[in-house]
């Protein structure tokens, strides 16, 4: 598979503190506001033009959640998003429909993502229809294109989404998301419903498309395996919040979050002759609803204990450790008084 050359540029999207919390509901006829999920918490960081962000952890962790508040599909409870220098919590609903043309999604499940009953045609053809930017003729023709450009051949224009394998499905799904040219594109496990063979067919034309037509993505993964490939930078989210943010090298090379070295550990290595002792994590994620003091990865960490109570009281702060290498453990941000870290 390819690997990525570093890029540097200004950036295109810039999410401060941003947080959404839902509601949770208790029984009985009123069913009163009882708590809240707190699905992302004080999430900040910045994705230049051309640049891949890979955003990396655990089912659940609030990674799906946080692209579709970027989005706006979500009210935020705080913070903000900046998309080329505009405030997207600020704009009108027709303003927010125009520049979300810039900015599209390409779902985790090519197969409950299309609609079986709608032709290629049809579901690639969509975007302009509800744009309204060109007529029937004009639409074919670009959906033949966009066909082209994803490796799908032009007689599937008629046919079915029902009738493709998972990987065409996704390929349909990739064409459907560059229909109206955007800047941005929101991966969102783009690969992980895909059988292993056809993955990394799905992720070099991913790679392809973004060189090819310029394109800035947020590639969201439960693994660092995936993203090791695609991305420039990465960010490690747990319960939420985001724990540890580097460039891609820096971080396989040297993690500093007790929960990215997990992660890592997890991750297959392609050379047999090489060894990795794998650090299995204790318990579950704790939930999300629960309001708790201290750093969220205290119960899995294996270095709560001889951290003393600083960790079971205090919140750690994403703190820039190294130049752009950010990372909220205690063992590393001075607090505990000593620093037992290995940076
Ligand atoms: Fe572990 Fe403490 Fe760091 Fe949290 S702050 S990851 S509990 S060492």
């Amino acid at each position: 598979m390819q690997e990525k050359q570093a890029i540097k540029s200004s950036p295109l999207l810039e999410v401060s503190h941003l947080a959404v919390h839902f509601p949770v509901n208790g029984k009985g006829l009123f069913k009163r506001q009882v708590g809240s999920v707190r699905a992302v918490e004080d999430v900040s960081f910045s994705i230049s033009h051309g640049e891949t962000f890979g955003l990396v952890g655990e089912s659940g962790c609030g990674k799906t959640t946080l692209g579709h508040a970027i989005l706006q599909l979500h009210d935020l409870v705080g913070g903000k998003v900046l998309f080329d220098g505009q405030d997207l919590g600020k704009l009108s609903k027709k303003e927010l429909r125009t520049a979300r043309k810039d900015i599209q999604l390409i779902f985790q499940d090519p197969y409950s993502s299309l609609d079986q009953r709608m032709t290629v045609e049809q579901i690639v053809g969509e975007p302009f229809m509800i744009h309204k930017t060109c007529g029937k003729k004009e639409r074919r023709e670009k959906v033949l294109e966009l066909l082209d450009v994803v490796g799908m051949p032009s007689y599937t224009l008629d046919r079915y989404a029902s009738e493709f394998s998972g990987g065409q499905r996704q390929r349909i799904g990739i064409a459907r998301a560059l229909a109206l040219r955007p800047k941005f594109i929101i991966c969102d496990e783009p690969v992980s419903a895909l059988d292993v063979s056809i993955q990394s067919q799905v992720l070099n034309l991913i790679m392809d498309l973004q060189k090819e037509f310029n394109l800035t993505y947020l590639f969201i993964a439960h693994g660092l395996s995936v993203v090791k490939h695609v991305s420039d930078n990465i960010g490690v989210m747990y319960l939420g919040r985001l724990v540890e943010i580097s460039a891609k090298k820096q971080l396989y090379a040297n993690p500093l979050h007790p929960y990215t070295e997990a992660l890592l550990s997890a991750a297959p290595i392609p050379d047999p002759t090489v060894e990795r002792s794998r650090i299995v994590l204790r318990g579950d994620v704790p939930s999300p609803i629960k309001m708790r003091t201290g750093c969220s990865f205290k119960f899995r960490c294996k270095y709560a204990e001889e951290m003393g109570d600083i960790c079971k009281e205090k919140l750690p702060e994403l703190v820039e450790i190294m130049e752009g290498h950010h990372v909220a453990c205690h063992r590393y941000d001075g607090q505990a008084g000593n620093h037992l870290g290995k940076v």
